[in-house]
């Protein structure tokens, strides 16, 4: 803007001034946004998309539906399927030195396991309970105390379940779907009637390395690497240092096999209708 004479230099700043206070009080101009896709369709020719550098996923993300699907079998030792899925499930933790152990072990296979959590651990580390969840395991229940359930009235297992049904939900904010009983001890009327009230199958397990009793790293790899088949259920516990240790080795062993990791919720939902297996 040019002016010639001060006197319109000093009536156009006014005159600005004015507008600008005006403005204030009328609503903003609305600005007019381009739409993005006319930038994104600029791009050059020679424009390729760059090489991702991140390993691929050892175990890639199965997206198998488990809403709705509520197990129809009383007890499931394994999952009738062709199809190369299995579920690593780990009883008696968490445990404040193994459990984080595992779970890193877990975490970078990309691999998504079922924990059989003692109610009155999950009330000692809640943190901890919260990880499992939290890097997409599934939690079971495997009662309060792990006491042999087929020796206990209605009334105690029931005291059993809920409460460990309670703290889990308290502390992690999600329900369990299905139990395992400890030692696999629950006899078949309690099976039942479990089932009926919590709708909880009673899963029990298809490959069995013994690893509670610590034979030692490679037997627990060959063992399990060894025994399991499509649909199986593979039982280790993250109470012992020595089933840990075997972990990696036994893990890259299956997936050299070409299995694929699921959860227990995951694996039924594969053959709801024709799972159930007696062991
Ligand atoms: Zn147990």
């Amino acid at each position: 803007m040019i002016f010639k004479t001060p006197l319109m230099f000093v009536l156009c700043s006014a005159t600005t001034v004015l507008i600008a206070c005006s403005a204030k009080d009328k609503e903003p101009k609305k600005t007019v946004v381009e739409p993005v896709t006319k930038t994104t369709t600029q791009n050059s020719p020679s424009y390729s998309t760059p090489t991702l550098r991140a390993p691929a996923l050892k175990n890639p993300d199965v997206n198998l539906p488990v809403t709705g699907a509520r197990a129809s079998g009383l007890t499931y030792s394994r999952v009738r399927t062709n199809l190369p899925y299995i579920a690593m499930t780990y009883d008696d933790g968490p445990h404040p030195q193994n459990t984080p152990r595992l779970l890193d072990i877990l975490r970078k296979r990309n691999i998504k396991a079922t924990f059989y959590v003692i109610g009155r651990s999950v009330n000692l580390y809640p943190q901890l309970t919260r990880r499992i969840v939290a890097e997409g395991h599934e939690i079971g229940n495997h009662t309060w105390t792990h006491p042999n359930l087929k020796t206990l009235s209605n009334a105690d297992v029931r005291k059993e379940l809920n409460s460990t049904r309670d703290i889990i939900v308290s502390t992690c904010g999600v329900k369990p779907r299905t139990m395992r009983p400890p030692y696999g001890a629950l006899r078949q009327d309690q099976r039942a009637w479990i089932y009926k009230e919590y709708g909880y199958p009673t899963i029990l397990w298809s490959v069995d390395p013994e690893d509670w009793k610590r034979p030692g790293v490679s037997v627990v790899t060959s063992r399990i690497v060894n025994n399991t088949r499509n649909g199986g259920i593979v039982l280790a516990h993250d109470l012992h240092k020595p089933t840990i240790d075997a972990m990696p080795g036994t893990l890259d062993g299956l997936l050299r096999k070409g299995f694929k990791f699921v959860t227990i919720s995951q694996l039924l939902a594969l053959s709801p209708s024709t799972a159930a297996t007696n062991p």
